[in-house]
């Protein structure tokens, strides 16, 4: 499971550097083209946490929407994930947001 790994590694990155701290909460940007379904992330989250700092905290996530612009005519669209393709046929398209998963912010007690 591939959000298994994702959140694992979010947990990991946190205790790591955080290895003393309650974890209270935790915010996760995951834009819509990474793939990565939120809600199981969520649901790995308390698994993950388990025996950890971070056991308890809370997850935010938000999600900003994709977004990009055709090299061809210079529209800017939402892709429809995962065809990254402009309606006028190009698929020559830039990513300008969505593509990013990371660690927003972390609160600690
Ligand atoms: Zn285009």
């Amino acid at each position: 499971m591939h959000e298994l790994a994702i959140t694992e590694s979010v947990v990991a990155a946190v205790t790591e550097r955080l290895p003393e701290a309650k974890v209270t909460l935790v915010r996760l940007e995951i834009g819509a083209l990474t793939g990565v379904v939120a809600d199981s992330v969520r649901f790995c989250f308390d698994l993950v946490t388990e025996g950890t700092n971070l056991e308890g905290a809370s997850l935010e996530i938000v999600e900003p929407a994709a977004s990009c612009r055709c090299r061809s005519c210079g529209a800017v669209f939402e892709p429809d994930w995962p065809i990254l393709m402009c309606s006028c046929g190009s698929a020559d398209v830039a990513v300008e947001s969505g593509a990013d998963l990371r660690i927003l912010s972390v609160k600690v007690a």
